[in-house]
């Protein structure tokens, strides 16, 4: 951060929750400097000898930028490879290796210094947070990010807000903490900032301590906010003086407009930096405003991780957020992760410096191709087996269904109105939900009921019947990210032939 021109974060302490507040230092981690430190003869810390570490070395193959063949099937075989490692001590003082001597020690409960730096150099780049003293620390992924950022700001009894539809691990961590999720409006976007206002003024008993949001790629609806409702949605937040939490997992699985149609030609691999000398800034500059990079009050954290950039089994998230947050937040690894797996950090370091941040980039950029391509495919197939007219839906099945094409993430969500279905009345919306679901697993296919997403944990009634003007949409999830092409168009037709037997679209 340029910490001589930008101001720094508004003092927001009165935010933490007393298990915050009541975290101290371990006394064995204020000694641990003097036990690292080569001048003194340590007795004091309980570290294990690096040399009975049974882990000599670590090395691992992965693909080399610019990633230009890489998952195309005609070229993959020839994909260039580079291959990373770590060894115990690092005696050739390679400054891209974390040796495993360090990385697999006690020490960092922020993250292994070399990788926490790298992050911090990236996030600059990407977001450029607008003020001075902000900071991050390693997680074990947004999941272990969200439980943190509960346990930082909440307690039991509290309540915080979410998207009406939203990830329900999320809700239940938030659930199991004693903490009440309270949905907010959206629509097909994503949160509504004027009705999100309205809520909040007439909001009886004590304010939300934070928004949980994913904005980009949103899980379960692809939803995507606009950079205009983003900065609505932040000063709504200002005025109540409320927190957000970004859960960004799908940030960088941002695409390209859709084309109707472009599913038909294969991708072309995008340009190297050598064809395009401005491929870095043009990449960033289609990104989507993130929260972080809005938050001139220090009210955000931000939850970063490499679950669906690399893998999910690196186990390596990151929160960003100003620095005497992430302080509290280093009190807590402290105490329950220390920090992640030193062969996670150590390996995907070694990737991560052998790419560099614009090899990194490259790896985005990439991705960025294929998930776009992905989703061209996914788009297409709903045009055809929804919309056109089909031997089991001569007319098309455009009267019962409403989607927007994701322009981010895993997931398309399919909106429909159980008002069409001929079994409503006699069964309730979430009933001609559950039948479709059962019909569509009976037909060969797998979609996700909107209603296992709802953000209230309340139990609805599933037999209530709306009555005349009443809400009666039901949604199903999808994703085009899991299986092979043929499968998802395959996927899409099942699901559209259910659909139609479903609403009597035969005749
Ligand atoms: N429990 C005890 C009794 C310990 O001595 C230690 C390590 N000093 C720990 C837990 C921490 O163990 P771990 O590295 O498995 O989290
Ligand atoms: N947050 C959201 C919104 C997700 O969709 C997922 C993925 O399943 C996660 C968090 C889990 O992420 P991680 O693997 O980083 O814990």
């Amino acid at each position: 951060a340029n910490g001589t021109e930008l101001p720094k974060a508004k003092d927001l302490w009165y935010k933490l929750s007393p298990e915050a507040l009541s975290r101290r230092p371990s006394p064995l981690k204020t000694a641990f400097k003097y036990a690292i430190d080569p001048k003194i003869v340590s007795l004091g810390g309980g570290l294990p000898l690096p040399a009975y570490f049974p882990f000599e070395s670590l090395s691992a193959t992965a693909p080399a930028p610019p990633f230009q063949t890489y998952n195309n099937p005609e070229l993959a075989k020839d994909a260039p490879m580079i291959s990373v490692s770590v060894d115990r001590y690092n005696h050739a003082n390679d400054p891209g290796m974390i040796p495993l001597a360090t990385a697999m020690q006690y020490g960092q409960s922020d993250g292994c210094k070399p990788l926490l730096e790298w992050i911090y150099e990236h996030t600059e780049t990407v977001h450029h947070p607008p003020y001075s003293n902000w900071g991050c620390l390693m997680t074990v992924g947004n999941t272990q990010g969200l439980d943190a950022a509960l346990r930082l700001l909440c307690s039991r009894g509290d309540s915080i807000i979410a998207e009406e539809y939203t990830f329900s691990s999320a809700m239940e961590t938030a659930h199991a903490q004693g903490v009440k999720s309270v949905p907010v409006k959206v629509d097909l976007e994503g949160i509504l900032p004027k009705e999100l206002d309205e809520q909040l003024a007439s909001w009886e008993g004590p304010l939300p301590k934070f928004l949980y949001t994913i904005p980009t790629g949103q899980n379960p609806t692809g939803g995507t906010l606009s950079n205009e409702r983003r900065k609505a949605v932040y000063e709504v937040l200002q005025k109540y003086d409320i927190m957000i939490v970004e859960d960004e997992p799908y940030y960088f699985l941002q695409m390209d407009p859709y084309v109707p149609g472009a599913s038909k030609t294969a991708p072309p691999p995008p340009p190297t930096a050598q064809e395009d000398p401005e491929k870095y800034s043009k990449f960033l500059s289609k990104l989507i405003t993130s929260y972080l990079s809005l938050d001139v009050d220090g009210r955000v954290l931000r939850l970063d991780s490499f679950s669906k950039v690399m893998a999910p089994g690196t186990r390596l998230g990151w929160i960003v957020a100003q620095a005497p947050l992430i302080e509290r937040l280093t009190r807590q690894n402290e105490v329950s992760i220390q920090t992640p797996a030193g062969m996670s950090q150590a390996i995907v370091y070694s990737l991560l410096s052998k790419w560099g941040q614009e090899g990194y980039l490259d790896w985005l950029v990439e991705l960025r191709k294929e998930y776009t391509h992905r989703r061209n495919v996914c788009l297409d197939a709903l045009s055809k087996y929804f919309i056109e007219p089909t031997g089991y839906a001569p007319k098309g099945l455009g009267e019962y269904v409403e989607w927007i094409g994701p322009t981010a993430g895993m997931f398309f969500w399919l909106k429909f109105n159980a008002r069409k279905h001929p079994s409503f009345g006699k069964l309730s919306p979430l009933e001609i939900e559950s039948k479709i679901y059962e019909a569509a697993i009976e037909h060969g296919v797998l979609f996700i009921p909107g209603s296992w997403f709802r953000a209230d944990q309340d139990p609805v009634d599933p037999k209530v019947i709306p009555g005349e003007g009443e809400d009666a949409d039901i949604f199903f999830r999808g994703t085009f990210a899991t299986v092979p092409e043929a499968q998802l168009i395959r996927g899409v037709e099942l699901f559209a032939e259910t659909i139609a037997k479903e609403f009597g679209a035969a005749n």
